[in-house]
């Protein structure tokens, strides 16, 4: 049997990242069954209209029932209740991981939540869009884009085979793996995309705010910057609360930070000194040309589709 191979995958929350899971994990026949849970009737509908699973229940119990693979993929939020769900019926040996956006929250409710035998592993496809539910999903939206596990501190060899067998999923699903601990995993994600989008979320509230002043003319005349800004503003309300919500010492870390160096920007601009701020510009130019020179932004990977990461 491959080492990608699972008898029975079962995804809990067939959204955007679970939706496009499903598709992949089909499509690379990595696994003997799956079964899709959602609270949701209308996404369960829309899950089987989809022909994402071979099985779609609101169950969770009974999704999970034989699984040798267990995929969390709800809200940050909604993981503890799903666990609890979840926990009786889950078999000995399985995997059990999700694809929260915050880890050390979600790591803490997936290990105290799980019953003795199985073998937790928490992780994060750096790999989204601003759209949510199972239509929005896609099969490659992982395909050469990260995805963070986070295991937790354990020198028994089966947790270490047990961790093998996941990235190579993952691997499978056309992703590339990388390993690290919850705190480090949310403190870089603090800085990559919690606070961009909290940036985002403030200007646009601020440009709506101003419509008042500017007679409408600020949402007439949205020029390159505002539009990308509206874009990452209008991303899933729940999933960024719960963010924002569960890793809160992170971003207000790097907020902290953050508002300092917008405080000396502030006084460049004040006091006219143009090569400092030439200077930073000119950094941060350099900065985009490697992301794009590591393949984390250009066409070809974006597979036609609005794609960032989250
Ligand atoms: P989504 O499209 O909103 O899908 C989440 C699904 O989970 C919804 O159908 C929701 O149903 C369902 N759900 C909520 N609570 C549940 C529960 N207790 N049991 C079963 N189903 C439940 O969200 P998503 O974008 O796929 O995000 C899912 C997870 O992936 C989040 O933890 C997020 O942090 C993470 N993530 C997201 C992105 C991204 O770009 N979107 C990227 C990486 C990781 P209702 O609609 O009825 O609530």
């Amino acid at each position: 049997m491959a080492a990608t191979h699972f008898e029975r995958l079962t995804i809990i929350g067939c959204g955007l990242i679970g939706s496009s899971i499903a598709r992949m994990a089909r499509r690379q026949g990595v696994a003997g069954e799956i079964v899709v849970t959602d609270l949701s009737g209308p996404v369960r509908e829309r899950a089987i209209a989809l022909n994402l699973a071979d099985r779609v229940t609101a169950d969770i119990a009974e999704g999970v029932d034989g699984a040798d693979l267990v995929i969390f993929a709800v809200p940050v939020l909604a993981m503890a209740a799903a666990m609890s769900a979840a926990a009786s019926h889950l078999r000995p040996g399985a995997i059990i991981t999700d694809v929260g956006s915050v880890k050390g929250s979600v790591t803490e409710a997936l290990s105290t939540g799980a019953p003795q035998g199985v073998f937790v592993i928490p992780g994060h496809p750096i790999a989204g869009t601003e759209f949510s539910g199972p239509d929005a999903g896609f099969a490659e939206l992982f395909v050469g884009r990260w995805t963070i596990l986070t295991p937790l501190v354990c020198d028994d060899p089966d947790y270490a085979e047990a961790l093998a067998r996941l990235t190579a999923f993952w691997l499978a699903l056309g992703a590339q793996v990388e390993v690290m601990d919850a705190p480090h995993h949310d403190l870089v994600l603090a800085v990559t995309s919690h606070l961009p989008h909290l940036i985002a979320y403030n200007i646009i509230g601020t440009a709506a705010d101003l419509e008042g002043v500017t007679e409408g003319e600020v949402m007439k005349y949205a020029a390159g910057g505002f539009r990308d800004f509206t874009r990452i503003a209008a991303s899933d309300p729940t999933m960024w609360r719960d963010i924002f919500v569960d890793n809160k010492d992170a971003v207000l870390e790097v907020l902290g930070r953050f508002t300092e160096d917008l405080q000396a920007l502030q006084r460049a601009i004040r006091w006219g000194e143009a090569d400092k701020l030439h200077e930073l510009f000119t950094r941060t130019r350099e900065i985009r040309r490697g992301v794009i020179d590591l393949g984390q932004d250009s066409p070809e990977s974006n597979f036609g589709r609005d794609r960032d990461r989250l």
